[in-house]
């Protein structure tokens, strides 16, 4: 997996573009924080590591959470818990749905660029089959923390801001230099 700050960034990413122009910023970087978040949670299944559950389970790490049919579910229900924020932004439910989705799912897309042995099982619980892409470029970010000051850690590192960082980056700017082509124009 590419580590959780590389997916909490490409989540809030596609948040940022999707709330362009939004005029209330206080919702927005409510909305951005709550999407930041939802990329992550798919992550929460290592906790499978611990409960015994090998990683080739599609009920293991990228099993069921890191399905389409999780993201729905998950999106439903953190969209429920921030119903009251969607209005104020000018959305309707289905569009905070629709981004909710998105940025869950995100996660699944990104953990198929890795170099790790199995894929996301995208479409549990109806088929157990795991999915990688044939180019892989992002290094799979080891779980323990004393990984991350070893050179295949700071490799995870170095990938990450190549492949995510930097994307990510170049497209709020060019959200953000937009927006203002459109505030000197109004
Ligand atoms: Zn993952």
């Amino acid at each position: 997996m590419p580590t959780i700050v590389g997916h909490a960034v490409f989540g809030a990413t596609l948040a940022r573009l999707r709330l362009s122009g939004v005029a209330d910023g206080a919702g927005a970087w409510r909305a951005l924080t709550l999407c930041g978040a939802a990329a992550m949670l798919p992550d929460l299944d290592v906790v499978t590591f611990k409960l015994g559950i090998p990683y080739a389970s599609p009920w293991g790490h990228r099993g069921f959470s890191h399905s389409l049919f999780f993201a729905a579910a998950a999106a439903l229900v953190l969209l429920w818990l921030s119903r009251g924020l969607w209005p104020r932004l000018g959305f309707s439910l289905r569009a905070g749905f629709v981004l909710l989705f998105g940025v869950i799912a995100s996660h699944a897309l990104l953990d198929m660029f890795t170099d790790a042995t199995h894929g996301p099982a995208l479409f549990m619980p109806f088929s157990p089959q795991r999915f990688l892409l044939d180019w892989r470029p992002i290094e799979g970010s080891p779980i323990a923390p004393r990984f991350w000051m070893t050179a295949k850690g700071r490799r995870v590192v170095w990938t990450e801001a190549l492949y995510i960082g930097l994307p990510c980056l170049a497209l709020m700017l060019a959200c953000r230099w937009r927006e203002r082509r459109k505030d000197c124009a109004a």
